[in-house]
């Protein structure tokens, strides 16, 4: 990175003058906190004791032997509080508030789960918490919402533009610029302006550096290759930065959807869907058109439907360092469904991407090899978009049954 905050040609801190002292003042806080040796063991020992860390690796044993190639291990962030990765970013970003003395945090979500996470860290902390929230979003998200507003944060429907996520963004953009010296603002990915992409992967970097030692410990070696899922890239930085250093290939798996060829998937390093631009703050590869509008994307994960991408993940793949691949919808249902009958274990949809293309590779390696697949997070709490996603008969029904009740 040099001093701008890029990452080769990526990345920058693209911000209306009135945010550049806020800014400063975080990218002052995160350089402290960096040097400061004390604050990593608080940080650690906070998700000790909150949200179940030291992740386990899981060794899949029956997946392993159903390929017949490479040894499979999960990494289970899954079993973080709240049931994902998001926590370390969320929890991250809480002791820095703390250290900056705010106390107010907003954040901006789409699926929910970052809202979710953030309210959570907003309560354990005593922070006041704002989320926005595209109306529409609001509405098919209805479960995350409940969870938001009994955690005591105060959930802002965006009416606004499309009412989805980016114009979430632009209202919690709006909202901090009026509120810089109380407020700050929780992104929830290693995207955005210069701190946020090097920050959130700082602290999702607990989740690589876990791994490698886990793996030594057990193993005796190193993984051969890591899979994780691409959203916004964060959990894949987090486990990836373990092995930079490390004769290990990192493939990040992105959103294929309906496939590559459709037009509708979420795959901007994998496909020539993308092309470099300057949005929301950073420049990065975009899904846009020609006039650098948005495209609409699609996953069937709603983690991973998202137009920009990592900064440093799109300098990675120019480096040649990480590789990035697509999974369709429809291999990831595959994915998840083999996975919970094998190992019992649940995936989220986002994770189950990772799951999908390490088993395409998993059976033409030796077995002398090792697989690390990054679990970003559990499905059990996902059951709405899951049971839809297996098109589940009993479930409909059962939502039918509970409506009637409603309306009797
Ligand atoms: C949000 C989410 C993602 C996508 O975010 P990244 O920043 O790309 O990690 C992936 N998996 C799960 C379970 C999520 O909740």
């Amino acid at each position: 990175m040099n001093k701008t905050g890029y990452f080769g040609n990526f990345g920058g801190a693209f911000l209306p003058e009135i945010l550049v002292a806020t800014f400063d003042e975080l990218k002052n806080v995160y350089s402290d906190a960096k040097g400061d040796p004390t604050f990593w063991q608080e940080y650690e020992q906070l998700m000790a004791g909150y949200s179940c860390r030291p992740t386990p690796i899981t060794f899949a044993e029956n997946l392993t032997r159903h390929f017949g190639g490479a040894k499979i291990f999960i990494k289970r962030e899954d079993l973080n509080h709240t049931g994902a990765h998001k926590a370390n970013n969320v929890m991250g970003q809480g002791l820095l508030v703390k250290r900056m003395g705010k106390r107010r945090v907003i954040a901006e979500t789409g699926a929910g789960q970052h809202g979710v996470a953030t309210a959570t860290m907003a309560a354990r902390f005593g922070f006041d918490c704002t989320i926005y929230m595209g109306v529409v979003d609001v509405e098919r998200q209805r479960p995350n919402v409940f969870w938001m507003e009994q955690l005591g944060a105060t959930v802002v429907p965006v009416t606004d533009g499309t009412a989805i996520l980016k114009d979430a963004i632009n209202e919690a953009f709006r909202d901090w610029v009026s509120n810089m010296d109380s407020t700050h603002y929780v992104l929830g990915t290693a995207c955005g302006p210069h701190p946020f992409p090097e920050m959130v992967s700082w602290f999702q970097s607990i989740i690589g550096k876990e791994a490698r030692r886990q793996m030594l410990e057990s193993e005796g070696r190193l993984p051969s290759k890591v899979f994780a899922c691409v959203g916004g890239g964060s959990n894949a930085m987090g486990i990836f930065s373990g092995f930079f250093d490390d004769d290990v290939k990192l493939v990040g798996v992105e959103a294929a959807g309906r496939g590559l060829d459709s037009g509708e998937h979420a795959s901007r390093l994998c496909s020539n869907d993308a092309s470099i631009g300057v949005a929301q703050g950073y420049k990065t590869y975009f899904l846009q058109d020609e006039d650098g509008q948005m495209k609409e994307t699609h996953s069937i994960a709603a983690g991973l439907d998202y137009v920009g991408v990592s900064p440093i993940l799109s300098d990675l793949k120019e480096k040649g360092r990480v590789r990035f691949e697509g999974a369709t919808d429809v291999e990831v249902i595959d994915a998840l469904s083999l996975t919970m009958r094998k190992e019992g274990v649940i995936p989220a949809l986002e994770s189950a991407h990772a799951f999908a293309q390490a088993f395409k590779e998993a059976p033409d390696m030796s077995t002398d090899e090792i697989i690390l697949i990054n679990q970003s997070g559990r499905g059990d709490k996902d059951i709405f978009t899951i049971a839809d996603a297996f098109d589940d008969p009993k479930w409909k029904q059962f939502i039918i049954e509970k409506a009637r009740q409603y309306n009797a």
